[in-house]
């Protein structure tokens, strides 16, 4: 059973995927394979040198995120490429990362936006939140302001778009932490039945 686990910013998607692993499902973070992709030396970086040029390498031979994120704000094409090159490396060592394992969480913040992983998973599970809890919690973080979040999630899927591609919604807004737990244990023995924990 493959499933794809999305949400907006601070909807509390890692935190999910956490509860699913210690519940037995192997999760793949496809963020932090983005990341490994674009750090210097990265397998993506070469292919974005030879597209972009300089403009979007840091000094250290990585990504330049803030040069990046300005580019493809401004420019959706550019915005377009850049995904091209990346979402096919993501999901190439994505798969090869969930290869044996009898149930697999893949962590996509991007899924509703990303037609590559719709037709790759069984089930989609979003985890809801309302607007003004993630705003709550991501104005926690170090670095981060209330405005900050909002013009994050304003460049985010909606909550309708990604309820549309639902199989599954837990609203994460008023939740402890026990119930969301309780929650995903259930959806899991529903999808997976009950099985050891150790066998993913
Ligand atoms: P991002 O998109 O930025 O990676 P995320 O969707 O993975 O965020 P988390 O990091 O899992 O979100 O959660 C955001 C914050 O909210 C974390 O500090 C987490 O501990 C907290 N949190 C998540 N769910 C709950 C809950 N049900 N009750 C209280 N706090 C929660």
């Amino acid at each position: 059973m493959r499933i794809g686990l999305t949400g907006g910013i601070g909807s509390g998607k890692s935190t999910a995927a956490a509860m699913l692993q210690s519940l037995g499902w192997r999760c793949v973070d496809t963020d932090a394979i983005a990341r490994r992709l674009t750090q210097p030396d990265g397998p993506a970086m070469a292919a974005i040198a030879s597209r972009f040029g300089q403009h979007l390498i840091a000094p250290d031979g990585g990504l330049d995120r803030v040069a990046m994120r300005k580019r493809v704000f401004e420019d959706p094409q550019a915005k377009a490429q850049l995904e091209g090159i990346l979402h096919p490396l993501i999901v190439e060592v994505a798969l090869r990362q969930a290869a044996d394992a009898p149930a697999v969480v893949f962590d996509v913040p991007l899924l509703t936006e990303s037609h590559h992983w719709r037709a790759r998973v069984e089930r989609v599970l979003v985890i809801d939140c309302a607007e003004e809890v993630q705003v709550s919690r991501v104005a926690q973080r170090p670095g981060w302001s209330a405005e900050q979040a909002r013009s994050v999630i304003a460049t985010q899927a909606t909550r309708t778009q990604r309820r549309q591609v639902a199989d599954a919604v837990i609203d994460n807004s008023q939740l402890t932490i026990a119930e969301l737990n309780a929650s995903l244990r259930g959806l899991s023995r529903h999808w997976r039945g009950p099985v050891e924990e150790s066998s993913a």
